[in-house]
């Protein structure tokens, strides 16, 4: 059994969507919750499976239930995971991440981050006495091939290291020891809240750049003098929609040669891990990206990934839909 899981996600038509009389051109058919028809914008139909599909009328715990799930509960015991959200911008990436709101109440609708922070303690509540665990979290954004610290926005070019004992690990990053459910999810607001303000002083969009969510599970098992830890990283990526070759110029191009670099540098990592899976060996090109780089220790080898592929269902979409899945059928 492979250790990506990759899923497609197809969120409802926003109200502007209907508005614009979309729902008559609804691009995809269900056939199972494996399987669908894509109606590309020649007309012709092409049949996409995935692990699982979740369409419209999917539920956010479903997909928390189906492609993070297993990855948290594994990373309590020291297996590192990564859940990626990959999408176009408005395909619904940080809707299934987040939810609209990560401090949001309505039950039903927390994204996967709220969903995370109580599957990680609700694992780890101890029964035994012997065992102590913590949690730190750690959230930066990568611009442009930079990092940056979500939580103190003045350590803007964070380095990767890898270190013997701890593998991958974001050199003078704050990290931040959260306590219970409550106290993550205030931090986590707190680094969204900072990424807005950062953007803001640099009149950046947020869909520019990849928002990278480090959690570190510590165990300590007190009798046996035995320490372990495992990591759970969750990214919700840059907007992998293609920038107009003609027009676009200065920053704006730039960045989007970027993002395009790094999307493909984790496209060509997925992939050389799945063709290893295969049986076939190969070099694996982590270092072709601070993206893939940083992710190194939790992508591959032992570790767990799950890819959503988030789409818009509107045929206004199309081209942009197409070039999601087929990124996530490339990675299977
Ligand atoms: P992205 O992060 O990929 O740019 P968003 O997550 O911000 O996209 O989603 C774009 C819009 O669609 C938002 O208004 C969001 O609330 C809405 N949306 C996305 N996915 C869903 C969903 N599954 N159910 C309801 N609304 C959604
Ligand atoms: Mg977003």
């Amino acid at each position: 059994m492979s250790s990506i899981t990759v899923c497609a996600r197809f969120r409802p038509l926003t109200s502007k969507e209907k508005l614009n009389g979309d729902a008559d051109s609804v691009c995809i058919r269900c056939i199972d919750s494996e399987t669908f028809v894509f109606k590309d914008d020649k007309d012709e139909e092409l049949t996409f499976s995935f692990d699982r599909v979740f369409y419209e009328e999917s539920k956010q715990d479903d997909v928390y239930q189906f492609l993070a799930l297993p990855i948290v509960r594994d990373s309590v015991n020291a297996i590192n995971g990564t859940i990626i959200t990959y999408g176009q911008t408005g395909a619904g990436k940080t809707y299934s991440m987040e939810g609209p709101g990560i401090l949001e109440c309505d039950e039903q609708k927390k994204g996967l981050l709220p969903r995370v922070v109580k599957g990680l303690f609700d694992s780890l509540s101890p029964s035994d006495e012997e065992l102590t665990f913590s949690i730190k979290l750690s959230m930066v954004e990568i611009y442009m091939e930079k990092i940056r610290d979500l939580f103190d926005l003045s350590k803007d070019n964070i380095q990767i290291k890898e270190s013997k004992s701890r593998g991958i690990i974001l050199h003078g990053v704050t990290e931040i020891t959260v306590l219970d459910p409550a106290e993550a999810l205030q931090s986590l607001s707190r680094g969204i809240a900072n990424r807005a303000v950062g953007e803001t002083q640099m009149n950046l969009a947020s869909s520019r750049s990849h928002c990278v969510y480090i959690f570190t599970i510590q165990q300590e098992f007190s009798r046996e003098k035995r320490m372990r830890s495992g990591k759970l990283i969750l990214v919700d990526l840059a907007g992998s929609e293609k920038v107009e070759k003609t027009g676009a110029e200065g920053r704006v191009l730039e960045e989007a040669k970027t993002i395009n670099k790094s999307l493909s540098a984790l496209g060509n990592v997925i992939n050389s891990l799945t063709c290893g899976l295969q049986g076939k060996t190969s070099h694996i090109p982590y270092r072709d990206s601070k993206l893939t780089r940083m992710l190194q220790d939790a992508l591959g080898g032992t570790a767990r990934t799950a890819l959503l592929c988030c789409c818009s269902p509107s045929a206004s979409n199309v081209s942009e839909s197409l070039s999601t899945l087929r990124f996530g059928a490339r990675a299977k």
